[in-house]
């Protein structure tokens, strides 16, 4: 992917409330700027997010894999990343647990979800919180399927709402900063 990309748009953002966003891959306007969701799907994920009272710059986001992923015949268009290209990316994914610690991963899209959780269906689970170790993960449809489906976009904002008990849960426990115990890789599984 190194071939075809612009640039390769690594995750960003805070650690402090231990939320960790994934999704699939960068697009065009990521590829362009080196940076995770700031094109259309980005501007829904904002969206998303405020409708639980959040900022972007509260959590760390990031995706499965960290190029953008194209067809050299037709690099105009994305298309869903391969297993290879997943397994290449996936010490990324590692590395940013390992530094983030997050308490809280929210998934979008069946791929994010696959990186964590391989046996379970987005149908199936989307909106209900699912444990990963010791870690939450709430899956979510991904925002470009409501871009293009717009029937999912009251389904995202009812979903995203699971969010917040799981955060309310988590504040109780050690205040509203990242303050969970430190975590090494070999207390839970790595992503895939
Ligand atoms: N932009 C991203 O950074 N990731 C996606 O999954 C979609 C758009």
């Amino acid at each position: 992917m190194w071939r075809t990309r612009t640039r390769a748009a690594p995750g960003e953002g805070s650690a402090r409330l231990g939320v960790m966003i994934v999704g699939e891959a960068p697009g065009r306007q990521e590829d362009l700027l080196g940076r995770p969701f700031v094109g259309r799907a980005g501007r829904l994920l904002d969206e998303l997010l405020a409708s639980v009272g959040l900022r972007r710059d509260d959590l760390y986001v990031t995706n499965v894999i960290k190029d953008r992923a194209t067809t050299p015949t037709t690099p105009a268009h994305d298309r869903p990343p391969t297993a290879a290209e997943i397994a290449a990316c996936a010490s990324w994914l590692r590395e940013e647990m390992d530094v983030v610690r997050p308490r809280i991963v929210v998934t979008l899209g069946r791929f994010a979800l696959a990186s964590f959780l391989p046996h379970l269906q987005i149908k199936d689970v989307h909106g209900r919180p699912q444990r990963w170790g010791d870690i939450a993960v709430l899956p979510l449809y991904h925002p470009s399927y409501a871009l293009h489906s717009p029937g999912v976009r009251p389904m995202l904002f009812a979903d995203i709402r699971a969010l917040a008990p799981l955060l309310a849960a988590r504040r109780a426990k050690t205040g509203s900063v990242n303050r969970g115990r430190r975590s090494s890789r070999q207390e839970r599984p790595a992503p895939r």
